[in-house]
């Protein structure tokens, strides 16, 4: 028998018995013997007995040997022959097993099986190294163990196409691979997995078709590009890509967020992975100033980029709600681009269409013939239906509370409160907004995720959410009258050349500093007093101070964001900046020039057409 033609089989470590053939020959090694003849194994979990009659040599244990499969019986027991060959070719046997879906796992617990799919995360423990693979199905986490810490598999990276051969165990209630083999597949091979994972990762991530919840041409007109959001945000939660919420820091903003935050999650808790993936893989956060700014990017930036080295993690998807559609943002965005971070943006601020190439998607009232009226609240709930239907039943009166916050005077506005008039009429919904706009207030820059929750009455405890509202209501009320009864007084009228009223306040002097109402809400409620006021008549409050200016206006067509840009230009060492909305916004400058800016843009609010019937 000594030929070079003799073939002897190495079984694979995730071979089972399926992978046995009779007549071949294998590798084995000798487990122990026994009266009647010796067992010899041929891979850690199959063995086989070979008679005392067809033993060829001595052997102790371990000792290696070579086996021919005389016949395997019904029973799954394996006879076997020593064979003694010295030249021969050996050839790996792996598993034939078909490839199984990650999403039919949770029926194979104690079986092995194999899956092919990208890896998502690498993340090493202090025991095992643990990968999370996407197929088209799911995603799952596989433990690969060579030593405790030690890192398994050195040559897998991120974004590499595998396969996966291992038992399906269940560990704290979550399904886990424990990993007997983990192979990397180069070119075609792993050309071909991508392209089945890619083609049905797109159909899964493609949203419901389902109609709006109002009707609405201006958010019809909309639909197919926050359809487009969706697809971007659900194809993220399937390939394990972190996401970065960030908002305006307004009732408005939560809302928007909120709304997106409560179908992520729960998307991402029903695709599998780890229990408490929804934390690490999706961040909400208010931003500080009313667009996303440098000091925003550089955060996010320094996180993702420390998750990407420490954890393995893929880098974020950034949505930006409320913010992100004007030309202040184009500097964060500039920096984002240097490490290619996709960025998608609902906001319903006035767009500035230098931005749009840094984004993925834009849905914007503006680009479909409406306004500001629409709010992101609005568009955001819309489109987390849209990633998630499951979630609609919790919150469908986001909308309604973010009208009334950004005092939406849109066709919507009414709709929306009418959908949810039952259970949260124009009132509850004003407090919930006033709640949520106090909240932030104490919260600063963070998210409060599980007290939002509460004002917003998500967490299934209808009476702790009353209470936390009527109790919010009470106290920001009560400061809003302490400022006002302060503020007031010093209001300063004015009738312009085109009749607009126009109320300047030195909020800087004339009110508490550093407290609720901020200067920005301040402004606000000393305005809509004076509108109560001066019924009928076109009025514009400016609140300022030392380097700074809020404008509010009723029934004058300004345009904010373009008269500080002309204010830029007209006045050399103002140091202007701002924007906002069209008739809500605000203007920084350089204390030193506060006269002449402040001249200078009530010059412009006096030329502005005022508008009928307000
Ligand atoms: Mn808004």
């Amino acid at each position: 028998m000594e030929n070079k033609d003799v073939i002897v089989y190495r079984l694979g470590a995730g071979c089972d018995l399926a992978d046995v053939e009779e007549g071949k020959i294998y590798q084995a090694k000798v487990q122990g013997f026994a009266t009647f003849g010796m067992f010899a194994q041929i891979n850690d979990r199959i063995k086989g007995l070979v008679h005392k009659s067809n033993i060829k040599a001595e052997h102790k244990e371990r000792d290696p040997v070579l086996v021919r499969v005389r016949q395997i019986r019904p029973n799954g027991n394996i006879d076997l022959e020593e064979v003694l060959v010295q030249v021969y070719q050996v050839q790996n046997v792996d598993r034939k097993s078909t490839i199984v879906c990650i999403s039919d796992l949770a029926g194979k617990v104690g079986k092995t099986v194999a899956i092919e799919g990208e890896i998502a995360q690498i993340k090493q423990t202090s025991g095992p190294t643990i990968f999370t693979i996407v197929d088209e199905t799911g995603t799952q986490n596989a433990a690969a163990f060579v030593e405790a810490g030690v890192r398994a598999y050195p040559d897998a990276e991120l974004d590499d196409i595998v396969k996966i051969v291992g038992e399906v165990m269940l560990r704290n209630n979550q399904l886990q691979i424990e990993v007997d083999s983990l192979s990397v597949l180069r070119d075609e091979d792993a050309a071909a997995v991508k392209i089945r994972i890619e083609k049905a990762l797109d159909a899964r991530s493609e949203p419901e078709n389902i109609p709006l919840l109002v009707q609405s041409d201006v958010m019809e007109k909309l639909r197919p590009e926050m359809r487009k959001i969706a697809k971007i945000i659900r194809k993220a939660v399937f390939t394990s890509q972190p996401i970065i919420l960030r908002h305006h820091a307004d009732a408005d903003g939560i809302c928007s967020a909120v709304a997106i935050e409560q179908a992520v999650v729960s998307l991402i808790k029903d695709s599998g992975g780890d229990f408490d993936a929804d934390y690490f893989l999706f961040k909400r956060a208010p931003s500080k100033a009313p667009f996303y700014e440098i000091e925003d990017i550089t955060r996010d930036l320094d996180f993702s980029l420390k998750d990407h080295i420490r954890y393995g993690q893929k880098m974020p998807l950034v949505l930006l709600t409320d913010n992100g559609s004007t030309e202040e943002d184009e500097p964060a965005y500039k920096i984002a681009s240097v490490y290619d971070i996709p960025f998608v943006v609902i906001d319903h601020h006035h767009p500035d269409a230098t931005i749009d190439k840094y984004l993925k998607a834009h849905v914007n009232p503006y680009h479909a013939g409406g306004d500001f009226g629409i709010t992101a609240g609005m568009l955001g709930t819309e489109v987390a239906r849209l990633i998630n239907p499951k979630v609609e039943r919790l919150i469908r009166h986001l909308p309604a509370v973010a009208g009334v916050g950004d005092r939406s005077e849109a066709a919507e506005r009414a709709l929306f409160l009418t959908l949810v008039h039952d259970q949260y009429p124009e009132q509850v919904c004003k407090d919930i907004a006033l709640a949520l706009d106090y909240e932030q207030f104490w919260l600063r820059f963070n998210d409060g995720r599980e007290i939002i929750k509460d004002i917003l009455n998500l967490t299934g405890n209808p009476e702790r959410h009353r209470k936390l509202v009527s109790l919010l209501v009470e106290g920001a009320n009560f400061m809003i009258e302490d400022q006002m009864s302060a503020s007031m007084p010093h209001v300063v009228p004015r009738v312009l050349k085109n009749e607009a009223h126009l109320f300047l306040i030195d909020v800087e002097i004339h009110a508490h500093k550093f407290t609720f109402p901020p200067p920005g809400k301040t402004s606000g409620e000393v305005h809509d007093r004076l509108c109560k006021q001066n019924a009928g008549i076109p009025v514009v409050t400016i609140g300022f101070g030392p380097d700074f200016a809020v404008l509010r206006s009723r029934g004058v067509l300004m345009n904010i964001p373009k008269m500080v840009r002309e204010l830029r230009n007209e006045i050399p060492g103002g140091g202007i900046s701002g924007g906002g909305h069209l008739v809500v916004g605000s203007i920084k400058f350089v204390e030193g020039m506060r006269d002449v800016v402040l001249e200078a843009l009530i010059g412009k609010i006096s030329d502005a057409d005022i508008q009928k019937g307000k």
